[in-house]
Formats: structure tokens, C-alpha cells, sequence
């Protein structure tokens, strides 16, 4: 197969996890002979002062010209966003607008940690049960990130509103890829909402359940924010399957479930849009570790999987780097963001040499 990706890097940590994670898609294009010519681009924070925009017209070029997009994260350190004027951020600049260019509605964030990998969760073995495997669909281009914002002031007073909107159109098309994905996977979903409190909820749960009728072999319930997040401590396994969220509530309750299976550097992420896809890590560019080669590039090489698996239709070599990130970790290393058992003792990996050791069991695996 012969394509054509463009590469962001990306602020903080993004150069050094995108690096492993290029390292890991060499591996698999000299092992299974494809062709795939990466493309450069400046984007985020970084790009805002090299070239004046966080999302420069020449990056919007080589990604419309490419197949797919590798994205690593953007941002600096929240303390220091205020050195960029608020329209040129990475979010409100680059990444809003690169969802909205392309479409992307549909952003997949697996939660995976199996049963004898435990020990790099917080939680207690037990709550874990028989491990997690959840498949989070988050919309991505709709509600309040995407609505009229408005920071005002009238005779009396300063005031400032984010409007929420949905139509049924995007809410129907990001259940769809959800049912069907729960078809093929354990056949149970978990719809999210805040229908007590949000109309934009009750319309949300009203377009779900007309999906829903569609499926009857899916196993299908839904469940307030607030209570999902309280039940994703209590007891994760009960999502095993797939759970879907809105755009705003999908990326807390994401982060949270990166925390519940032990750190954010164990959540990848694949953006499908109708015009284009990208990949990239659920997290941000983690400022407080930048530069130190202790990031864990597992969400990044993670997203490099759901690329060929999902953008190429590559499952095989997708699930030659599945196998090579998990071998890493039964062969009993580990990153510095993960928790170790009272019995155990891993073996502390650096960013690269974590990358080197997925290549080498790309190579045998
Ligand atoms: P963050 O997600 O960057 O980091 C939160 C915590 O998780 C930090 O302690 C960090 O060290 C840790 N962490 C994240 N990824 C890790 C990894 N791969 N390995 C080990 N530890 C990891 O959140 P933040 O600090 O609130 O945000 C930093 C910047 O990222 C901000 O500018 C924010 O706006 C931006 N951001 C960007 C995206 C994106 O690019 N899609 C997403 C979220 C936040």
C-alpha cells in the first residue's frame, strides 16, 4: 500500500512520542512492504510563533493533500497560555478547527488494561475484576465546543455564555458507528447523558433510542454524566463494551477512564471524519514532563494502531503493534507514570527505549 501522511508533532511531548511512534510505523512498512510518505507540519502553540498561526495555511495544504494525519499534542503549561492571544490557542486555532475542517465526528479512545496488568491502576485489583476493555465514542464536532461564545458586558454587569447545540443529523451518525461497533464487540453500549438537567441531552437520548430500535441485539442502557463518572471508580468492568458521549462530557470522562486504567499515556485515539481522519493521543502535551524522554509514547504508538486499523483498513499490521506494545509490559517493563504491585519490580523504561522495544517485536512478532 502506497500513502501520503502528514505528520503535526505537536508542543510538549508530541516530538518525542511521535518520534517512537514513527519509529513503530517503519517497523511495520519495511515489514509488510508498504509505502508511506510522511510529511512534516507545523501545529499549535509551536507554530504560533515560528509562523504566526497555530494551524499555518501550508499545514492545511499538506494535510489536505495527505491520506491521514498523525497529530501529536498541543498546548503549553495552562499557566502559560496567556502568551497567545485567545484565538490564535491550540484549541481554539488548530485543533477546533482541524476536527471542523475534516469532519471528524467520531473519536474512538479504547480503554484497555488487561486483567494481569492490574497493578498500574490506581484502583484495587478486585474493582478490576476480570480487567477493562472499553471502547469510549466521543462526538466530536458538535455541542458546546463548537456553539457561540460570548464574553460581554451591559450597564451593570459582565457576562458570558457557551451555547450548546445539536442536531439530529450529528447526533444520529456518531450513534450509528457506536451501535455498530457495539454489534461487533461484546453487543452491550452505554449511552451518557445529562438528560435531567439539559435539553440538549434529552434531544440527545431521544435520537439514540430511535438508533437504538434499530439494534435490538445490542444490550443497551443509559446513564447520567455524573453517576458514570462516580460508577467508572466503583466498578469500570461494567462498561466493558462500548460506551457513547457527547463531545464536552466524552473528553472528561475519558480522561477520568486514562486515570481509572493507571495514566493518560495509556489512551490512544482515532478521529474518523467524512472528509478526512486523524489520530492522536487522548491526553495534552504534558508541559511538566516535556523534554525529559520519561513520557510513556504508548498513546501515541497506540494511535499509530488505530491508524492502520481504522484509516487503512490494516488490521494485521494493527494487530502486530497491539501485540509488540503489550509485550512490552508482560515482559515486565514499565514508564515512570505507571504504579508498580507490592510484589513486583519492572523494569523502568525511558520514551525511546520503549520505542526501540516495540520495533524489535514488530520485527519477530
Ligand atoms: P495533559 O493531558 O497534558 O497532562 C495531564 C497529566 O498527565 C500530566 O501530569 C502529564 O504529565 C500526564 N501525562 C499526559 N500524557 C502523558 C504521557 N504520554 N506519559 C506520561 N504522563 C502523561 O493535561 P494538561 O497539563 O492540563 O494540559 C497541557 C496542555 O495540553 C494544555 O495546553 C492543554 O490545553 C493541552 N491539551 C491538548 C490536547 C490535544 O492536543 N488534543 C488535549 C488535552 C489538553
Amino acid at each position: 500500500m502506497e500513502k501520503v501522511i502528514a505528520v503535526l508533532e505537536g508542543d510538549g511531548i508530541g516530538p518525542e512520542i511521535v518520534r517512537e511512534s514513527l519509529k513503530a510505523l517503519r517497523a511495520i512498512e519495511k515489514k509488510y512492504g508498504h509505502r508511506f510518505t510522511l510529511t512534516p507540519a507545523p501545529f499549535g502553540a509551536g507554530a504560533y510563533f515560528s509562523e504566526g498561526s497555530p494551524f499555518p495555511e501550508e499545514t492545511k495544504r499538506i494535510c489536505d493533500e495527505s491520506d491521514v494525519i498523525i497529530k501529536g499534542p498541543v498546548g503549553l503549561a495552562v499557566e502559560q497560555m496567556s502568551r497567545i492571544p485567545p484565538e490564535h490557542r491550540p484549541e481554539n486555532g488548530a485543533i477546533l478547527p482541524l476536527r471542523k475542517r475534516y469532519d471528524t465526528f467520531a473519536n474512538f479512545r479504547p480503554v484497555r488494561l488487561p486483567k494481569h496488568l492490574a497493578s498500574f491502576s490506581p484502583l484495587k485489583p478486585e474493582i478490576l475484576g476480570e480487567g477493562i476493555d472499553i471502547l469510549m465514542i466521543r462526538e466530536l464536532v458538535g455541542g458546546i465546543y463548537f456553539g457561540k461564545k460570548i464574553e460581554g458586558r451591559d450597564a451593570d454587569m459582565r457576562f458570558s455564555s457557551d451555547e450548546c447545540t445539536y442536531t439530529d443529523e450529528q447526533i444520529r451518525r456518531v450513534a450509528a458507528v457506536a451501535f455498530e461497533e457495539a454489534r461487533k464487540r461484546s453487543g452491550r453500549l452505554t449511552n451518557v447523558h445529562k438528560a435531567n438537567v439539559l435539553a440538549t441531552s434529552r434531544f440527545w437520548n431521544q435520537i439514540v433510542e430511535e438508533v437504538a430500535s434499530g439494534f435490538p441485539d445490542v444490550a443497551y442502557r443509559s446513564m447520567l454524566v455524573d453517576n458514570a463518572a462516580y460508577q467508572l471508580v466503583k466498578d469500570p468492568s461494567q462498561f466493558n463494551g462500548v460506551m457513547l458521549l457527547e463531545n464536552m462530557q466524552g473528553d472528561i470522562l475519558t480522561d477520568q477512564a486514562g486515570g481509572v486504567i493507571g495514566s493518560l499515556g495509556l489512551m490512544p485515539s482515532a478521529c474518523i471524519g467524512t472528509v478526512k481522519s486523524y489520530v492522536e493521543p487522548a491526553h495534552g502535551s504534558a508541559p511538566d514532563i516535556a523534554g525529559r524522554d520519561i513520557a510513556n509514547p504508548y498513546s501515541m504508538i497506540g494511535s499509530i494502531a488505530l491508524m492502520l486499523e481504522r484509516c487503512l483498513n490494516l488490521a494485521r499490521e494493527a494487530s502486530d503493534v497491539w501485540n509488540a506494545l503489550f509485550t512490552v509490559f508482560e515482559q515486565g517493563y514499565t514508564t515512570a507514570d505507571l504504579s508498580e504491585g507490592p510484589n513486583e519490580s519492572r523494569k523502568l523504561l525511558s520514551t525511546s527505549e520503549f520505542g526501540d522495544l516495540v520495533v524489535e517485536y514488530i520485527e519477530k512478532g
